[in-house]
């Protein structure tokens, strides 16, 4: 399959041509990825189970993983819940269009093909605009899981896309990088207590500013164990896996840039290809391998904008080994160190 790659976005402008023969392809049960304010989304009618087949395979996605179904208004839910929870409502009002994403008991529209087999249906409220036109335009949801190969590093740039499904789409919006840069959070609202089941840029206290108490799904805190099964199923897999062996290092930072230091002039020893995550303020001090900051450690955002980049980059560059810094937990650190210790597959030490 030929993939057309094309830009939607010069300064302010958004191509609406584009956008229209995007929505056209989503509505005759094709694929294409499109820009969101998280990551590169790749869509498909969520209401049409031959094309969620169609994502599983371009991503090598395992199929009991739900789909994400993106919305453009208010109106656009009430279809594909059976009801809305009234913790759901205040969320919603408080931060939709926005990186939230929903877990609600699902109406028989929304195919078992979407939801994995789940009686619920996870909704979100794209806050760019360009998707959210997008989807008004195709007229149905849009399905959207990130635009990678399953287990890589989520898409934030189209580059990204077009490393991982040139050829197996029909077309790739290019809307520039994104501005968040991880997945959106999730909240199940269907029970008495919502429970995030993926943190992301609505922090804990974000939600319980609205809705009160809020619990945490255990699940996402650690390694998978025996009898403890996430609640959202994709959590279970170890996404966001670069090539290399990915290895955090916490604790104090004089000690972790010590360690990092010993470990990576170590593995050079070896002859081993060696990557250092560190920060703007940290950059000068290692001396080992190849260093790329992830931004200010005193801006979280600006880690979560860059880690999946500088995790691709490493790939590309084959390295062995990557050791990174780690970060807060407080506020959006929550998602930045619940991705990083993922993609370390929880390989921590402590200094
Ligand atoms: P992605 O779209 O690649 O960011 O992944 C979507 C995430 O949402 C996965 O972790 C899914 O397991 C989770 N998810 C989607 N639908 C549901 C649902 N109905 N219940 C719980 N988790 C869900
Ligand atoms: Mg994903």
């Amino acid at each position: 399959m030929n993939t057309k790659l094309v830009k939607i976005k010069d300064s302010e402008h958004i191509a609406d041509e584009a956008l229209i023969e995007a929505a056209r392809i989503i509505r005759d049960g094709g694929l294409v990825a499109f820009p969101t304010e998280t990551v590169y989304g790749l869509g498909a009618n969520a209401l049409d189970e031959e094309a969620a087949k169609k994502i599983y395979a371009a991503k090598g996605r395992p199929s009991d993983n739900p789909l994400i179904a993106h919305i453009s208004c208010m109106e656009e839910l009430e279809p594909l819940v059976s009801h809305i929870p009234e913790a759901g409502r205040k969320l919603a009002e408080a931060y939709w269009p926005g990186p939230l994403t929903m877990v609600f008991p699902k109406s028989s529209v929304v195919p078992y093909g979407t939801t994995g087999g789940l009686d619920t249906v996870a909704v979100r409220m794209p806050g760019d605009p360009a998707a959210r036109r997008l989807i008004a335009l195709a007229g149905v949801p849009i399905a959207a899981p990130s635009a990678n190969t399953s287990g890589r590093p989520s898409p934030t740039t189209a580059q990204h896309v077009w490393q991982d499904m040139n050829g197996k789409i029909e077309m790739i919006l290019d809307g520039g990088p994104v501005g968040i840069g991880v997945e959106s959070t999730i909240v199940d609202v269907c029970g008495e207590i919502p429970t995030l089941l993926r943190p992301g840029a609505i922090t804990m206290e974000m939600l319980r500013e609205i809705a009160g108490t809020v619990e945490i799904d255990p699940a996402i805190q650690g390694p998978p164990k025996d009898g403890l099964r996430p609640k959202a199923p994709g959590m279970k897999y170890r996404h966001y896996a670069p090539h290399a062996e990915l290895l955090l290092v916490e604790g104090e930072l004089e000690a972790v840039i010590g360690r990092i230091n010993f470990l990576a002039k170590e593995k050079l020893g070896q002859k081993y290809r060696v990557g250092v995550i560190c920060t703007d303020e940290t950059q000068n001090r290692y001396r080992y391998g190849e260093i790329r900051s992830v931004g200010q450690r005193s801006r979280a955002e600006t880690i979560a904008h860059n880690l999946f980049a500088v995790l691709r980059e490493f790939d590309d560059l084959e390295v062995d080994y990557i050791y990174s810094e780690s970060f807060s937990r407080d506020h959006l650190g929550q998602a930045i160190m619940n991705r990083l210790t993922k993609a370390a597959g929880y390989h921590v030490i402590r200094v």
